[in-house]
């Protein structure tokens, strides 16, 4: 049971949110909404621990086109960046506010970026391009995530402050930016032959993600004296982390997406 502890500590996470938020609201949207999230994320993990080699895909696309197709498109919240600002400023405790405060504000002090790993549905098409391993060394131009933070700020406040914002244009804005973040994303992809290169320089969620996962109780650990250095940790993370090490300030350790592919490729099995 215990390569299982994760997933049950997971799911059992999310049920007891999905059942406070239904009892504190009344409302049998939360109950429904996180049980299904934290059931799915709980499912992949415990496939994930089994050896499925496609659990983490399988829980992305459950997720990820839970959250665009039905609770974006369909039911019309804006659950990126934008509908965060706007929910947050307008004082309505929505599900963009509880969705970025669960999976990208507080949930990383104990999942870190498994929100990265397991659910976001930008990632799920990135993740089916062919550049599952960096092509080459990582570029120097994170800070474009700080500009897109600021302009994803400023085109709310902008909003406001002309009396335009409202549920209408933010469904607009969710969907003309999702539209921009595959395109941006996929063009990146393949220039840098990096699936991940829109999560490393682009996004601007990570302005959140990264110092708080920092934090994170769950994290790959090293048992530095197991390790034989041969390397195979690092060739496979998509993300560039110094896996091989177990410091917390270890070399990339806030782009950690928990993807478990590093623990795959570890002969001696020195990650857990
Ligand atoms: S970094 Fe951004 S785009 Fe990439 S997986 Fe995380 S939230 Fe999604
Ligand atoms: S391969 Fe390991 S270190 Fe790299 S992102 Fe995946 S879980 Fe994290
Ligand atoms: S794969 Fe395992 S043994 Fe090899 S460098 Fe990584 S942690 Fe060390």
């Amino acid at each position: 049971m215990r390569k299982y502890k994760s997933a049950i500590i997971l799911f059992a996470v999310f049920e007891a949110i999905a059942v406070w938020l239904w009892r504190s609201t009344g409302s049998l949207f939360y109950l429904l909404n996180f049980s299904y999230i934290g059931c799915t994320l709980g499912i992949g993990l415990a496939l994930s621990a089994a050896g499925w080699k496609h659990a983490r895909e399988f829980v992305q696309f459950c997720v990820g086109s839970y959250m665009l197709v039905f609770l974006g498109l369909i039911c019309r919240e804006n659950m990126q960046i934008e509908g965060f600002w706007f929910y947050l400023f307008s004082g309505m405790f929505g599900a963009g506010v509880l969705h970025y405060a669960i999976a990208k504000i507080f949930g990383p002090l104990l999942f870190g970026r498994g929100w990265c790993g397991y659910a976001c549905w930008t990632a799920m098409i990135l993740d089916l391009l062919p550049f599952k391993k960096p092509a080459g060394p990582r570029k120097r131009i994170g800070f474009i995530r700080y500009i897109m933070f600021a302009l994803s700020l400023g085109i709310v406040i902008l909003l406001i402050s002309l009396g335009k914002a409202n549920k209408t244009s933010m469904f607009y804005l969710f969907v003309a930016g999702n539209v921009l973040y595959y395109v941006v994303g996929i063009l990146l992809a393949l220039v840098l032959k990096d699936n991940r290169a829109f999560c490393k320089y682009i996004c601007p969620i990570t302005v959140f993600l990264k110092p708080m996962s920092y934090f994170s109780v769950l994290r790959v650990k090293c048992d530095e004296s197991k390790c034989i250095q041969c390397n195979k940790c690092l060739e496979v993370c998509p993300m560039d982390v110094e896996v091989n090490k177990n410091a917390r300030n270890r070399k990339n350790a806030t782009e950690c997406i928990l993807c478990q592919k590093c623990k795959k490729a570890c002969p001696v099995k020195a990650l857990k």
